[in-house]
């Protein structure tokens, strides 16, 4: 696979949540990367990931 494909692919990876309470997946914008985001169907606070 080459690169580009690679960072683009791993950059959709780092901003889909998965909701703990419902399961439902969503796609958070960069700027709330590192914001807990608000599940859209249940309003659950979902953490972001911390990488380190
Ligand atoms: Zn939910």
């Amino acid at each position: 696979m080459n690169p580009f494909l690679m960072a683009v692919v791993g950059a959709v990876v780092n901003l889909t949540r998965v909701c703990p309470k419902c399961r439902h997946r969503q796609v958070v914008s960069t700027k709330d990367k590192y914001k807990s985001v608000r599940c859209k169907k249940c309003g659950t606070d979902i953490p972001p990931k911390i990488r380190s």
